[in-house]
């Protein structure tokens, strides 16, 4: 076993888990991240960074490395089938919230985090997986890894996805649900498009029949995603493979969907390598009654929290929310209050994701074919400042003084 150590383990290297081990480095408490990958994964997409969580980079002094690396935008333009604009949905504002919303590949955001651990000699190591805890008590927890090595740990944060084995010490069993929508995209390369001068990117173009969605991948906009939401049975964890593996159906859905759309979906989808296609089904974790332990030892924070599914665009956003917070929140509280203060976390943070969620259906109303009788659906407008303007510094701040 290794020796006793005051460290705070992170199971996980993701965006929250490496998020998390900067802020905690911030506040000079030690952490190590334990990932069950051999290295970072450097796949994916982009991912649109909205202010509330720039604000989080900026003061990690992360934003700085890679706001030049990705495409900054205010907001996504909604189009009708006539490509008429109808409304915009704001998801950054540099005048309203001193950030403007940045589309950036998930890989830069890593590289960044990683660069910056590395400097603060904050270690990394990958190819060590979580199995399970084997004690937990007082003053710390021990856990074992799949290679069968126990560890020791002060606090052991579980930031390992949605399909989260730290979460199954909480909450043995259960299972992520699926949503019943699933999207399926496909990048491209934006020259297919035939923009015409002046054309807004991202772009949502709706039609009673759902809507494609248009947004750049990088920073010149030389590679867009190209998507339209499906309503599935669900084929249950396993029979998504079998989903994925049929390129050409999928190809074949974005094909037909194109009637009836203006010129520029038309183009999107004439062309689609079928190795540029992908589906991403939409799975939630339901609202938990607890993201922490009854001994608040063992903690939960991002998607193994609270799973939210993308239209919003706030997954990362938020697990950035919960992991900044959660390190400003335990460097202040004294020890006694640390309880109190993991309980005003999480109730602070459950509140927030309850309200993307709902702005999660007031998107999905927009994007999914309409339902026979539900034409004149009421769409709220989208005011985000509660969503962007979020101070956390000044929330926890005032929850110690209180
Ligand atoms: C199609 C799609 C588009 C999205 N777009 C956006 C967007 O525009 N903006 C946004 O904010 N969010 C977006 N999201 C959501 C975002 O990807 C997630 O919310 C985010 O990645 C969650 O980060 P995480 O670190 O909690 O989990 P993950 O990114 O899943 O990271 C978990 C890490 O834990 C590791 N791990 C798992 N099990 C173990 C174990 N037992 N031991 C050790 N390590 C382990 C994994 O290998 C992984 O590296 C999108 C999601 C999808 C599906």
């Amino acid at each position: 076993m290794d020796p006793e150590t005051k460290e705070i383990a992170i199971i996980g290297a993701g965006l929250a888990g490496l998020c998390l081990a900067l802020a905690l480095g911030q506040q000079n408490i030690a952490c190590t991240v334990y990932e069950s990958r051999s290295a970072s994964l450097n796949i994916g997409g982009a991912i649109m960074l909205s202010p509330n969580s720039l604000r989080i980079l900026d003061d990690l002094e992360v934003y700085e490395c890679i706001r030049e690396k990705g495409f900054n935008f205010d907001y996504v333009e909604y189009r009708d089938v006539e490509a008429n604009t109808i409304e915009k949905h704001e998801f950054g504002s540099y005048e309203k919230h001193g950030y403007k919303a940045l589309r950036i590949y998930r890989s830069i955001v890593i590289d960044a985090f990683l660069t910056k651990l590395a400097k603060r000699n904050i270690p990394v190591v990958y190819g060590m997986k979580f199995k399970c805890i084997v004690t937990e008590a007082e003053d710390g927890v021990i856990w074992e890894s799949a290679d069968g090595s126990q560890h020791s740990a002060s606090m052991l944060v579980g930031a390992d996805g949605i399909h989260s084995t730290v979460r199954d010490y909480l909450y043995s069993g259960l299972t992520p649900a699926f949503s019943g929508i699933a999207i399926i995209g496909a990048k491209l390369p934006a020259m297919q498009l035939k923009l015409t001068p002046g054309f807004h990117l991202p772009v949502t173009l709706m039609s009673k029949r759902g809507a494609f969605i248009i947004a750049p991948q990088d920073v010149h906009c030389t590679e867009v995603m190209i998507g339209k939401q499906k309503r599935f049975e669900d084929p249950g964890i396993a029979g998504w493979d079998a989903v994925e593996a049929d390129k050409q159906s999928m190809v074949d859905f974005l094909q037909k969907e194109a009637q009836g759309f203006p010129e520029i979906i038309h183009n999107a989808v004439s062309i689609i390598p079928t190795e540029n296609i992908a589906i991403w089904p939409f799975y939630t974790v339901p609202r938990l009654e607890r993201w922490s332990s009854p001994q608040y030892r063992i903690i939960i924070v991002g998607d193994a929290a609270h799973a939210i599914p993308p239209p919003a665009g706030q997954g990362t956003n938020q697990a950035y929310e919960d992991v900044y917070m959660f390190a400003l929140l335990l460097a202040q509280a004294k020890k006694a209050d640390i309880r109190k203060a993991l309980n005003f976390w999480q109730s602070y943070r459950q509140g927030r994701i309850g309200a993307i969620m709902a702005l999660t259906n007031q998107i999905n109303l927009r994007r999914m074919p309409k339902e026979e009788g539900k034409e004149d659906e009421q769409l709220e407008d989208f005011n985000l400042d509660w969503l962007y303007s979020v101070d956390l510094k000044e929330v926890v701040d005032d929850w110690i003084c209180t």
